[in-house]
């Protein structure tokens, strides 16, 4: 048999060409899933414009992703795959995906070969395994021998040249993967990715993000059903510092690692907060305050081709997230108000803060037009004739109408 193992041409110790990214509810789509593949090729194209020219196609339920022809340095070096390796698995509808080596041989003597250097590079990331398996597909028919066979060569190849590896089929630190089809493929280890669906699949909403905990996550949730983000950020300076701005910047670009292109209306809150709390009973300031900001909200949305707006609200959490609160919130806009943490706990929320790199951000100690002027003791079970008679010495026409033209700053993210 004759090997045609460099084909493909290997340049240094490269040992990865290829990751192959797996697809999850995507595939479950019928007549749609075309459009939800091709948007999801998009995404990824998006969130890897940074690594140089890359091939991204799709076979079955699986995306590939590897150099283009005339060479890409990103998989020459084990470190600069694992980042594009964790790129592709921020994109949302990616299950899981792995950095593999593709090849072209067609004798059992070239996938040998092409394993171990498989392995060399794989043990390079992770020199603390000791044990493996060798599990094989075999697609390509013509290939003369069967996925156990392969097993067993593959296997013991690497036994023989592996010094450091023994075999533990039962609970072994790595499977190696051996597909034989059209082409081939070597690969171990999985990257779990966030799932969800592709972000542009579900419509845009306007994310109302603080400075805090809750709303980056808010967004990073809605992003996961495959909605498309623009967010909107209350600012009252000098009261709210420019590191508070800043830090609703970072957090925004953090959201928008999972969100794609965003932008970041920075409304100038500082009058109407002003106004708010000269005019109005102290213990309602929350209430009206967030009613201003949602009819703010409202209509950036509209501008702009937002079909809801996003809180970071949960259940019973603060003063302003009681039910009756939220009613009487609700009450000023018409958009539905989407709030992905509802039903969540605190706790869960910091461990999704910390999955996706906000947390330390959030933390920060900056200020938040919220707290700078929160009463004491606010009303936590509003009725109707309280907010009347808060709003009642207020021009919020004026105000909404303020928030919305003067020294609105519009933020490319
Ligand atoms: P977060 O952690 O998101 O700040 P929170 O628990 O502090 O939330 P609140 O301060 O009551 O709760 O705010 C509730 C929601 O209102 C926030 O999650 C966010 O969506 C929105 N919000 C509050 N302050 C601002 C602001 N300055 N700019 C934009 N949105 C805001
Ligand atoms: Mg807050």
């Amino acid at each position: 048999m004759r090997s045609t193992i460099f084909i493909w041409s290997r340049r240094g110790n490269m040992s990865t060409n290829v990751i192959l990214a797996r697809m999850g509810e995507v595939t479950l789509k019928g007549l749609n899933r075309g459009k939800f593949e091709a948007q999801l090729k998009n995404n990824l194209k998006y969130r890897l414009r940074d690594f140089g020219k890359l091939k991204i196609y799709q076979s079955q339920s699986r995306i590939y992703i590897e150099a283009k022809e005339e060479g890409n340095p990103v998989f020459e070096n084990e470190k600069s795959a694992e980042q594009i390796l964790h790129a592709v698995t921020q994109v949302f509808g990616i299950v899981s995906a792995s950095l593999a080596y593709k090849f072209n041989c067609d004798d059992i003597e070239g996938v040998q070969e092409n394993a171990l250097t498989y392995v060399r590079g794989f043990l390079q990331l992770h020199p603390e395994y000791k044990t493996f398996k060798v599990e094989s597909k075999r697609g390509n028919k013509r290939f003369p021998m069967k996925s156990p066979e392969i097993c067993d060569y593959v296997g013991g190849y690497i036994l023989e040249n592996v010094p450091s590896l023994t075999v533990n089929v039962k609970e072994p630190d790595f499977i190696l993967h051996v597909e034989i089809r059209d082409d081939n493929y070597v690969y171990a280890g999985k990257t779990m990715g966030h799932r969800g669906l592709p972000v542009g699949t579900s419509g845009k909403g306007m994310l109302l993000l603080s400075g805090g905990i809750d709303s980056p996550v808010a967004g990073y949730m809605m992003a996961s059903r495959g909605m498309q983000l623009d967010a909107v950020y209350f600012h009252s300076f000098p009261y709210t510092s420019d590191q508070a701005k800043q830090k609703v910047i970072d957090l925004a670009r953090i959201v928008s690692r999972f969100s794609g292109k965003m932008n970041l209306y920075v409304v100038n809150f500082t009058k109407i907060q002003l106004d708010m709390v000269k005019n109005s009973p102290e213990d309602m300031i929350t209430i009206t305050m967030r009613r201003v900001m949602l009819q703010i909200a409202e209509q950036l949305a509209l501008k702009t081709g937002c079909g809801c707006l996003i809180t970071g609200e949960s259940l019973g959490q603060v003063a302003s997230q009681t039910l009756e609160a939220i009613n009487i919130t609700n009450e000023v806009v018409k958009l539905p108000i989407l709030r992905p943490l509802i039903g969540m706990d605190k706790e869960a929320t910091c461990d999704l803060s910390r999955k996706i790199g906000a947390f330390e951000t959030s933390i920060l100690p900056y200020e938040d037009c919220c707290t700078v002027f929160v009463a004491k003791h606010p009303k936590t079970h509003p009725k109707h004739e309280d907010i009347e008679k808060a709003e009642a010495n207020l021009d919020i026409a004026g105000m909404v109408n303020d928030g919305v033209t003067q020294g609105l700053e519009v933020i490319e993210i």
